[in-house]
């Protein structure tokens, strides 16, 4: 569903060296606990070609910002190789070559070797020059999608899904929850295109937008219930710029926080705002049952259990982390009382 997903407006070829493990162990796909970035600057290129059948490259150039809590010899950060193709690295204005850094193909972990010992407490810059290819054979990371006007011409457009681990395919970052930190986005792009961002800055993690097919609504020509649907994803998605974007939880073994708090405001707000629709009420059916018929399958998972892999966070996007994570923190409402609940959040939110 589409508002089970966040997503980005955004805008992605692949020669590196490719390492292959044989067996990897959980820790293998977590980048090492070494570095706290403090900015990214992205600037993206995207030719008239890209805009057309014929081509879906671009080229970009990341500069990340960050500091190491540990005295080592390398830094670690995500790139996909089949989208991501490094042309050059520079290290704190000096160029590292080719051959001391390395992609495994397996973790997506860019290693970099420096050469030399970095010190800590100080803030240093890591500038990738890359090419990369627009996705076109599944929605995520930078991708290409399309439509037809009314004149019967194709138009395509580049936009993007960067949760939960794709902002790898767009550019090299550190792409974990707890690595997160502030972007500058600049885009190049033809003229006679439009260029259009969800915030002016946006966090690492779900940035909150979605598809157009659950914001669509005719008056004359859509059902009471699509309509229901659009405004609980729109609260569903404006609930994330709380639990998720202001408020990160540090792994994926977490996510029924995230979308447990959304799926819980999508009605509770709704129903503050609409209490005719009776969202309080449709809750129990909507969720609660679902939650119940979740949980009730062989291969149900914990609301918070472990996770690794790009795969395994993926299938954390379940009826459980949405569901049950949301009725559970209804439970939680319904124990403490409305008014505790809600002045223990803006606590909360407000100690941040
Ligand atoms: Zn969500």
């Amino acid at each position: 569903m589409a508002h089970r997903h966040t997503t980005v407006i955004f805008i992605l070829a692949a020669k590196t060296i490719l390492l292959v493990s044989a067996q990897l162990r959980p820790e293998d796909y977590r980048l090492p606990e070494l570095y706290t970035p403090s900015s990214y600057e992205i600037a993206l290129d995207l030719a008239a070609e890209a805009f057309t059948a014929s081509s879906n490259e671009f080229s970009g150039t990341v500069t990340i910002r960050f500091s190491f809590i540990n005295i080592t010899d390398y830094i670690a950060l995500h790139s996909q190789h089949n989208f991501i193709t490094i042309s050059k690295i520079t290290f704190n204005s000096t160029e590292v070559l080719s051959g001391n850094y390395s992609i495994n193909n397996v973790t997506d972990i860019l290693t970099i070797n420096v050469g030399h010992a970095i010190t800590t407490g100080i803030t240093y810059d890591l500038v990738i020059e890359y090419t990369g290819v627009l996705s076109t054979g599944d929605m995520y990371g930078l991708y290409k999608s399309s439509y037809v006007d009314s004149n019967g011409l194709t138009k395509y457009l580049v936009t993007t899904q960067f949760a939960a681990t794709f902002a790898r395919r767009a550019f090299p970052c550190f792409d974990e929850p707890a690595l997160k930190t502030t972007f500058d986005f600049s885009v190049t792009f033809p003229t006679g295109l439009n260029v259009l961002f969800n915030t002016q800055q946006y966090s690492s993690v779900s940035n909150a937008t979605t598809g157009e097919s659950a914001l669509l609504w005719d008056q004359n020509e859509s059902s009471n219930r699509y309509q229901q649907r659009v405004v609980t994803v729109v609260a569903h998605e404006l609930a994330h710029q709380w639990f998720g974007n202001l408020i990160t939880f540090k792994w994926w073994s977490e996510i029924f926080l995230n979308e447990g708090f959304a799926t819980y405001f999508e009605f509770h707000i709704t129903h503050e705002v609409l209490p005719a629709w009776e969202l309080d009420k449709q809750f129990v059916i909507e969720e609660v049952h679902q939650a119940l018929l979740g949980d009730a399958l062989e291969n149900a998972h914990a609301l918070q259990s472990p996770t690794t892999t790009p795969a395994e966070i993926s299938s954390k996007f379940s009826i459980i982390s949405y569901s049950k994570g949301g009725s559970v923190l209804r439970m939680v409402e319904h124990f403490m009382r409305l008014d505790n609940f809600r002045a223990g959040l803006q606590r909360y939110l407000n100690q941040l």
